[in-house]
């Protein structure tokens, strides 16, 4: 780790400042970004890191105005166990119990979550070995290289430091996300309230649209009408510490109506439009499932090596479409 320096914030206005100066970043639990810097990927070092945890009033659950109000600084251990989340947004629950692990859990929180940096392999490499494009370097080192991991929906394409239109292929693989998205929970910052859906982003460092100084301070899910059904799934390789390959949240509300998102296949979290069309007011049977599971792929532009993810997010629909 190399030397910066440390601001504990005492007020979102104070961060928020600190944050606009060049060569600042936020921290919350550190779960991503103590890594980060701790490698050394990054091109230029942090001049100063900014803890946002001591920020009082933003670890609160509250139910407010129709809104399910989780704090941007929830803990995720704390938002597993909450019960107004289990009994009001069970999925929210279910997926905060499944990342990272324990220890984990107890430290890093939701508004970290959502803001994580790609786990690309190439982007992380010690020391930053390859400066690509998502890091304002030339190129996308996942074209031509090991892509296992990578998007099956092709790349976000974005404009470099240098002006020129970049790609990535790298896939947003935050826990929270698909399930936010399928609720359809609106991000609260220091500056706007930005429906979840237009949230995600990927540009030079950045997984967001957030702009410098900006802070996400709330995340607020629309109350589930009465007999809602929603649940969480994902696929990794190891039980624990090990990101999700594949995740995803379905919502079937009362009316017939669904909502499914994916994460881990896409730069960013993606519903699968087609899947819920298709399963739009009709009563679930096996093969309706089945079907749903292929329309949630539909437009899917795999590589030769992660074409797998395809029948993950197949089986894992139509799974997660039977337990309800
Ligand atoms: C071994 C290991 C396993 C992991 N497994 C998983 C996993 O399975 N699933 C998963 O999703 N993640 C996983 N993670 C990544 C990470 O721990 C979690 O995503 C965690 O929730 C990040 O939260 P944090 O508070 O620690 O974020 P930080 O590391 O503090 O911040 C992450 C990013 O978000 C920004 N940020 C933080 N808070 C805010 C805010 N309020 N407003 C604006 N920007 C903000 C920071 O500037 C930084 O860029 C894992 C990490 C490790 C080390
Ligand atoms: S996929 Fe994105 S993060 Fe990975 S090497 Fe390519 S540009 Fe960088």
């Amino acid at each position: 780790m190399r030397p910066f320096n440390h601001l504990n914030a005492a007020s979102l206005e104070e961060a928020s400042a600190a944050l606009k100066q060049p060569g600042s970043l936020a921290m919350a639990g550190g779960g991503d970004l103590l890594g980060a810097l701790k490698d050394d990927i990054f091109e230029t070092y942090p001049k100063l890191v900014v803890n946002l945890k001591t920020i009082p009033g933003l670890d609160g659950v509250e139910v407010k105005d129709g809104f399910l109000c989780l704090g941007a600084l929830c803990m995720l251990g704390d938002l597993s166990r909450n019960e107004t989340v289990q009994s009001l947004a069970p999925a929210v629950a279910e997926a905060a119990a499944k990342c990272a692990s324990p220890a984990l859990r107890e430290n890093t929180t939701l508004g970290g979550n959502l803001c994580q940096l790609p786990r690309c392999w190439y982007f992380r490499k010690l020391g930053n070995h390859f400066d690509c494009a998502r890091k304002g370097g030339g190129k996308c080192f996942a074209f031509n290289g090991d892509n296992r991991y990578h998007s099956v929906f092709g790349p976000a394409v974005f404009n470099g430091c240098d002006g020129a239109k970049k790609a990535c292929l790298a896939v947003n693989q935050a826990e929270l996300a698909p399930v936010l998205l399928a609720l359809e929970a609106q991000i609260v910052t220091t500056a706007r309230t930005i429906p979840i859906g237009e949230f995600f982003d990927c540009g030079v460092l950045r997984s967001t649209v957030l702009e410098p100084g900006e802070i996400v301070t709330e995340v607020r899910i629309p109350l589930p009408e009465k007999g809602t059904k929603m649940t969480y799934r994902r696929f990794s390789f190891r039980k624990s510490i090990d990101f999700p390959v594949v995740n995803l949240a379905l919502v079937q509300k009362p009316g017939g109506e669904w909502r499914i998102a994916l994460g881990g296949v896409a730069p960013t979290p993606r519903r699968a439009e087609a899947a819920e069309t298709l399963l739009a007011g009709k009563a679930l049977t096996p093969e309706l499932a089945e079907a749903a599971g292929k329309a949630a792929v539909q437009g899917a532009k795999p590589t030769e090596a992660n074409a797998y993810k395809l029948q993950l997010v197949k089986t894992l629909v139509k799974r997660a479409l039977l337990s309800l």
